[in-house]
């Protein structure tokens, strides 16, 4: 059986990966002393690019285009930095088993890896139609997508199912992306899903209403309120319908399922403490495990702003959680303390010409503002969210660089609402003066 040791092993090599070894590097690393060890066979990627650019029809994003660290604006890791850095990037490895107590991986072709630091950035997988027993849920061209080969097969299925019918299960970002990008492939979509509107986590009755309104007007149909029971298929397996619970049956060459995802923690269960269905970790990534920290996706950490253990599913947060244990993990080599995390929350999204961010908690009362009738020709409208007089989220549509920053330290600083009547008249403007 093969066996290596490393001073440091980040298990996972999704987006939280790339963002730590870069980290390293900056703090300093020598060759040979740090592994990333992922199940995927490129090196890390900018993830989100998969629901977005890399299903265009024309331009389409394509690696190296996308690797790690260009999205928050840096420079590519591309495979020959790790290399040159002396870092191991083992690819098309899945550890199979994780014993934290001896400090040893185990791999599906049985490489023994030691380690004696571990990161571990396993991010979600995505939760299967097949986990609730839907009937026909295994038939030929029903995708979900999660990793770079994910998309490989949809981009497949667009070609083969020329101008088709495409129908997506599920309202999250997941479903209104693809629902955009399947249009953009002029395939005929239909959404569907059952929550009362589109994205019901994060988005108000008035915002959702406009994403639907514009959706309608490029032609998507939505269907709201029912849920996918089952799939028919031909004789080749291959999809052909969705049977909805409200008896509806819509024809189908391409189904999409965003549903939602769930971390990806059972190999540690029983061997480290978890919370909120993450693995819990302090304020600088460190499990209940000494020398194992645990960062993006899979981290239930404290959110000092809210002074409460969250679990964050979103690119900005892998970024900086991977350089916060990295920051953590060097400065206790030193012995220099360094400040704990201090997140605000950020998503963001883009579908066809528009692009949203949000900073913040989305609690307590809601404002709308701005114009957020789909049919205008520059739509441009937000929300503010005040709990006990004080903003404490922001959601813009269309908001340029020194909008988005200005709605991002109103998140951040809290400022007091006096007069909700007016801050409404105010809309944006009241975010650029603070
Ligand atoms: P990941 O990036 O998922 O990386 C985990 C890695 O670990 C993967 O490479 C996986 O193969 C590997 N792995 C897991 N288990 C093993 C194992 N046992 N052995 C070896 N390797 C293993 N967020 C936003 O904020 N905005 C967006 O617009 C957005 N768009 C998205 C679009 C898509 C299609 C997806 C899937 C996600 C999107 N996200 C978005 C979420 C964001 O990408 C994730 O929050 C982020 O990737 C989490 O980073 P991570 O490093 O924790 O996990």
């Amino acid at each position: 059986m093969a066996e290596k040791h490393f001073k440091y092993v980040i298990l996972g090599g999704g987006v939280a990966a790339g963002y730590a070894a870069r980290e390293f590097v900056k703090l300093g690393l020598n060759p040979g002393e740090l592994a990333i060890i992922s199940k995927e066979s490129v090196a890390p990627y900018e993830r989100p690019a998969l629901s977005k650019g890399y299903l265009f029809p024309q331009g389409a994003a394509r690696l190296p285009g996308f690797h790690v660290c260009v999205g928050s604006g840096g420079e590519r890791l591309l495979p020959e930095w790790y290399a040159e850095k002396g870092i191991e990037l083992m690819l098309g490895t899945e550890i199979v088993k994780a014993d934290l107590a001896s400090k040893t991986l185990t791999s599906a072709a049985d490489v023994i890896i030691k380690y004696d630091i571990l990161i571990i950035a396993t991010g979600s997988t995505v939760i299967r139609l097949s986990d609730f027993g839907v009937q026909g849920a295994d038939a030929n061209n029903i995708f979900y997508l999660r990793e770079i080969d994910d998309a490989d097969k949809l981009v497949a299925a667009i070609h083969a199912k020329k101008d088709g019918k495409a129908v997506i299960v599920g309202g999250g970002y997941i479903g209104l992306e693809l629902g955009a990008a399947l249009k953009i492939n002029n395939l005929d979509v239909t959404m569907v899903y059952p929550e009362p509107w589109c994205m019901p986590r994060l988005f108000t009755a008035g915002i959702a209403a406009f994403y639907e309104g514009y959706y309608a007007n490029k032609g998507i149909k939505i269907i709201k309120g029912t849920v996918a029971v089952g799939f028919d298929s031909d004789a080749n397996g291959d999809v052909t319908a969705v049977r909805l619970k409200d008896g509806r049956v819509l024809e189908a060459d391409i189904v999409v399922v965003g549903v939602g995802g769930r971390p990806l923690i059972t190999l540690f269960k029983g061997q480290v403490e978890e919370e909120k269905g993450g693995i819990k970790t302090d304020g600088f990534f460190k499990t209940s495990i000494p020398d194992v920290y645990a960062v993006g996706d899979v981290a239930t950490f404290p959110l000092k702003l809210y002074n409460e253990q969250r679990r964050v599913e979103h690119v900005d947060h892998a970024r900086k959680s991977a350089e916060q244990a990295v920051k953590a993990i060097k400065a206790a080599e030193e012995g220099k303390p360094i400040e704990e995390y201090d997140y605000l929350p950020y998503f963001y999204s883009r579908s066809f010409d528009l692009s949203w961010q949000f900073y913040g908690d989305n609690v307590g009362d809601t404002i709308l503002f701005g114009d957020n009738d789909p049919t205008s020709a520059k739509p441009k409208f937000g929300t503010y969210w005040i709990k006990e007089g004080k903003v404490v989220g922001v959601f813009l549509e269309s908001g340029s660089p020194e909008e988005n920053k200005s709605i991002a330290k109103v998140a951040k600083l809290q400022p007091p609402v006096q007069d909700p009547e007016q801050l409404e008249k105010e809309g944006l403007a009241f975010a650029s003066k603070i």
